[in-house]
């Protein structure tokens, strides 16, 4: 069975584990279960005993392996350098191989097969986040030799509470005369979801990435931290500039392209677990904040590479809603000990579960992306021109 074979080439690996526990200090699901079996410690003895044939994979494995938010905060805080992704991924590839998905995913996995994207709505509604733009900018879908291809993402394109973040994006670019276009109703999920859920995806990565070459962009852009890590790391393409739109904004800003008025507002900034540990992009939302006058800015307990997961990642929501929205409401109360009004993230994903966690605790805290962030302080004679 070949995804044992993949699996039985971790066991080096799942040696090296020396069983210290600093995993388990930093796991946000350990946090909530307080369960041994769910740290990465836990897993990694469940799966050397599958591997070695002790444990027959089954509903238990299952169960503990996709409790887990895939968050990486175990791989970065291991001292031994364990690749504690790379096994798990591999478990992931064997447990969905042998028909032990949780049901949730293989719902998602349908609805993507079906579909080309997470919401399970048809592609025609990939566009209804830019029917109601003031202005609809020309060259919107599918403008050959646009220097820049905008890839929407499932959450944003067809989620109506993420819709403004494309929208306020659009705003920015025209006002700072960037040449953009986008698939339309052609862009396919990245992938991101399935490959999480240890399933494959070529036939996605080959459709996106036919469409992006055909229009000659030079760059990509998208909101998604996920959608950011699928094209800079798996689907790697020849001469084209994949970028955040953080990392994007951030250039358009420092070039003077987006002037900014002051926003006094107490704040303080999520690290997204897919733009954070998986891309190391750290710095280029802190500039664009920083860049805003008048804005007072505040970093969590844990931030950076040690920033707690929002609750969202790994399909956690999918597999176990309930999980997912306590994980949710330990990172709210940590952006509430600082103060915080808003909560400012760059991923639709995060800013839907945290939010999900404010509306539920009663808190009044709100939750934007930074790109409507900057959107609020850009200055209003540029968005009229
Ligand atoms: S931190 Fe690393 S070495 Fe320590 S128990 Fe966890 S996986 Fe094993
Ligand atoms: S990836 Fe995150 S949620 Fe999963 S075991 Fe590691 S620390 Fe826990």
């Amino acid at each position: 069975m070949a995804n044992m074979e993949k699996l039985t080439q971790f066991q080096q690996e799942m040696l090296r584990c020396n069983r210290c526990g600093y995993c388990q200090a930093v796991c946000p699901i350990y946090d909530v279960l307080r369960l041994e079996p769910i740290t990465a410690r836990g897993r990694i003895q469940l799966l050397r005993a599958v591997s070695e044939g002790k444990l027959p994979i089954s509903e238990l494995v299952s169960y503990y392996i996709y409790r887990c938010t895939d968050c990486q905060s175990c791989r970065v805080s291991c001292p031994g350098g364990v690749r504690i992704d790379q096994i798990f991924a591999s478990a992931r590839e064997l447990i969905a191989d042998n028909e032990f998905l949780p049901t949730g995913l293989s719902e998602l996995e349908q609805r993507v097969r079906s579909t080309h994207n997470i919401s399970g709505e048809p592609s025609e509604n990939r566009l209804l986040w830019a029917e109601n733009l003031e202005v609809k900018p020309e060259g919107l879908v599918g403008k050959e030799g646009a220097e820049v291809v905008l890839f929407t993402g499932c959450v944003s394109a067809l989620y109506p509470m993420a819709y403004g973040i494309l929208q306020d994006l659009v705003e920015i670019l025209e006002a700072a005369n960037v040449d953009f276009t986008t698939l339309g109703t052609e862009e396919w999920c990245c992938g991101y979801p399935l490959l999480s859920a240890g399933l494959p995806i070529s036939d996605l990565v080959t459709h996106n990435l036919d469409r992006v070459k055909a229009l000659g962009a030079k760059t990509l852009v998208t909101t998604c931290p996920s959608c950011y890590h699928m094209w800079k790391y798996h689907y790697t393409p020849d001469s084209l500039r994949v970028m955040h739109s953080t990392q994007f904004l951030a250039e358009l800003v420092e070039a003077g392209k987006v002037p900014l008025r002051p926003v006094e507002m107490r704040v303080t900034y999520h690290d997204p677990c897919d733009l954070g540990r998986k891309s190391e992009v750290y710095d280029a939302p802190r500039q664009l904040m920083e860049s805003i006058p008048g804005l007072d800015f505040v970093e969590m307990e844990d931030h950076g590479e040690n920033a707690m997961c929002c609750g969202g990642g790994g399909n956690l929501e999918t597999v176990d809603a309930e999980l997912s929205g306590a994980v949710a409401r330990l990172r709210l109360e940590q952006a509430q000990a600082v103060g915080a009004q808003a909560i400012v993230s760059a991923c639709q994903q995060c800013e839907r579960t945290l939010a999900m966690a404010a509306r539920r605790n009663k808190s009044r805290i709100k939750v934007m992306d930074v790109v409507q962030l900057l959107r609020k302080a850009l200055s209003e004679e540029e968005t009229e021109r």
